[in-house]
């Protein structure tokens, strides 16, 4: 039996420069993620980038110049932050 697999977009927004762009993700995958399984896991098929930008919205642009202004040792915490999950 032939498993479908749909793809389907999601909007994110950029925080630094508010651009949307859509990602197109599998629509099992994204579940398995929403349910809770690590995004490295559940979305294998995304580049680093898109799944940075599912969890905080940073567009790759954004990101490049993110990781340029933050020193190497700070970069975890300073996606914590981005991602709002400090708290
Ligand atoms: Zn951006």
């Amino acid at each position: 039996m032939a498993t479908t697999n749909p793809h389907l977009p999601v909007e994110t927004q950029c925080p630094i420069c508010h651009a949307i762009e859509n990602i197109e993700v599998s629509a099992s995958g994204f579940a398995q993620w929403h349910a809770g399984k690590n995004i490295q896991d559940a979305l294998p098929e995304l580049t680093n980038v898109q799944r940075e930008q599912l969890l905080s919205g940073t567009c790759g642009p954004c990101w490049i110049d993110f990781f340029n202004m933050v020193p190497k040792q700070h970069h975890g915490q300073a996606l914590l932050e981005l991602r709002g999950w400090t708290n």
